[in-house]
């Protein structure tokens, strides 16, 4: 069984985010978000880094071949893309009452809506 992490990391990309990629060959990339793996500091992104699988024919594949689909990559490898200036930025967190609230380095602008 996993151990839960002691100093669990706070990560400041959800899923639902755009993001784009600042690291490797899928550098400038820009995608949603599918799956933030927090345990492993990993993400998926919609259309990037995909990776090529060869599968036999079946039922659901009747002609087999080769399928393609989205790996994770290191949540370090990406930056958020901010809805109001639109650049790949640094996220801030700030306290709002209770609440903590995402906002651009860039432009100062709540990245979370409402
Ligand atoms: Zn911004």
């Amino acid at each position: 069984m996993a151990k839960a992490a002691k100093h669990a990391k706070k990560f400041r990309i959800k899923q639902g985010d755009t993001v784009e990629v600042v690291q490797g060959k899928e550098s400038g990339k820009r995608g949603k978000v599918l799956h933030v793996l927090a345990s492993e500091e990993r993400i998926v992104v919609e259309r990037v880094n995909f990776i090529k699988r060869h599968v036999r024919p079946s039922k659901k594949v009747p002609q087999g071949g080769v399928i393609e689909r989205e790996a994770s990559m290191h949540i370090s490898n990406v930056k958020l893309v901010c809805p109001s200036c639109s650049q790949a930025v640094r996220v801030g967190v700030r306290m709002q009452g209770d609440d903590k609230i995402r906002y651009c380095k860039k432009c100062n602008v709540q990245v979370d809506k409402g």
